[in-house]
């Protein structure tokens, strides 16, 4: 059997094709129906009794750590970290399944500045130096490698190569940043470690980008993996 969609040959169990995805139709079979039942779409309907469920699970933690804290106290001492983690754990994983349409390019950054918040308390609450100089920089250049990037894969899919070279090599430079920004931070040697990271994640880029303008590469790559 061959895929109505695309062409390519099937298994004979196969259900649905694995390289475009679309369902199987088998003439052969009299039961089959036409249409499939399900709309495929990304943007499903948010599960509103399960967002309350997840949101009082985060929510009792956190209002008894606050009341054990003040009781014992008289003011925050301990459950400010709670707190602030548990909102942050919200921010990243529960808060997107309120929204209809759920795009990742703005929840992205909404979660980067959640984290270097809940980091900009913990340096503040614990008399550190350690928040302006090392981690708002570094959470911040990772923010916007990680945001170009998932903008790229949704608004340019068809570049998603090049995006995964452009990335790789990102974060290759990244570890020079967070090395350089360990040194004026903490004092640490430069370029002790940083540069293998780099070397390994450059050279891994550059491949990948090869492999992304070279047509044939591209295509023995997409009948081996399904990519
Ligand atoms: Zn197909």
């Amino acid at each position: 059997m061959y895929c109505v969609k695309c062409g390519v040959e099937l298994g004979n169990t196969e259900k649905k094709c694995p390289l475009c995805g679309t369902p199987v139709w088998n003439p052969d079979s009299a039961a089959e129906e036409l249409y499939p039942r399900y709309r495929y779409g990304r943007d499903a309907k948010p599960k509103t009794g399960l967002m309350f469920l997840f949101t009082f699970i985060l929510l009792i933690p956190v209002l008894l750590c606050l009341l054990i804290d003040l009781k014992l106290n008289r003011r925050i001492v301990w459950s400010g970290y709670v707190s602030l983690s548990a909102a942050v754990v919200y921010i990243m994983l529960v808060l997107p399944f309120w929204f209809r349409k759920r795009n990742p390019v703005i929840f992205v950054p909404v979660s980067f500045a959640a984290a270097c918040g809940l980091l900009l308390y913990i340096c503040c609450k614990s008399g550190g130096k350690w928040f302006l100089s090392f981690a708002f920089p570094v959470t911040g250049a990772l923010c916007l490698i990680v945001t170009a990037a998932v903008a790229l894969y949704r608004y340019v899919p068809k570049g998603w190569i090049f995006t995964t070279g452009g990335l790789t090599i990102a974060l290759g430079g990244l570890s020079i940043l967070i090395e350089f920004f360990l040194h004026i931070t903490f004092g640490f040697g430069m370029f002790v470690w940083s540069l293998y990271p780099f070397a390994v994640l450059l050279l891994f880029g550059l491949l990948i980008i090869a492999i992304g303008t070279s047509p044939s590469m591209r295509a023995a790559l997409r009948k081996k993996m399904f990519f």
